[in-house]
């Protein structure tokens, strides 16, 4: 059988959370979506927010899922606030390999972030001159 885009698949580790196949850390559950602990945090509290059906990345998204999944964050973000106390929040979605994503099944992470804690989320800032500026603006018009 062909399987769809928004189909569970029976190789992906995150699919397998969704079914409830792999134990996972859930902090919240609903017919669309689950938020669990990630394993490897990057800080103390790290969560992770997937649709249950397979989307393997933003673009595969239709509308109506990652506008409900930015609701969902908000609510995760207040959660994750009034629990931790933490002085700040990151959140995070990696597309494609060469952006650092291991997991090709769509997920948000939520970081909890502290004052005294290191830096990251963050790069170094580049140069672009005006000619540059209005060259990329003009491309990004054009496909528009
Ligand atoms: P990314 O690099 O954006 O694809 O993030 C994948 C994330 O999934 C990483 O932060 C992993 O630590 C996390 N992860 C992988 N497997 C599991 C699992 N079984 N339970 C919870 N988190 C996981
Ligand atoms: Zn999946």
């Amino acid at each position: 059988m062909q399987v769809g885009a928004n189909m569970k698949r029976d190789d992906c580790i995150f699919c397998k959370i969704a079914k409830g196949e792999i134990p996972s850390y859930t902090i919240y559950e609903d017919e669309s979506f689950k938020v669990f602990l990630d394993v490897s945090p990057a800080t103390k509290g790290h969560m992770l927010i997937i649709s249950k059906d397979h989307y393997e990345n933003i673009l595969e998204l239709p509308d109506e899922v990652s506008g409900n999944i930015m609701k969902l964050a908000k609510k995760m973000v207040g959660l994750m606030q009034d629990t931790l106390g933490c002085d700040g929040i990151n959140l995070v979605q990696n597309n494609g390999k060469a952006a650092g994503q291991t997991v090709f099944h769509f997920h948000l992470h939520l970081i909890p972030r502290y004052a005294d804690g290191e830096s990251m989320v963050t790069w170094k800032p580049g140069n672009a001159d005006t000619k540059q500026l209005e060259e990329l603006a003009n491309m990004y018009l054009n496909l528009g």
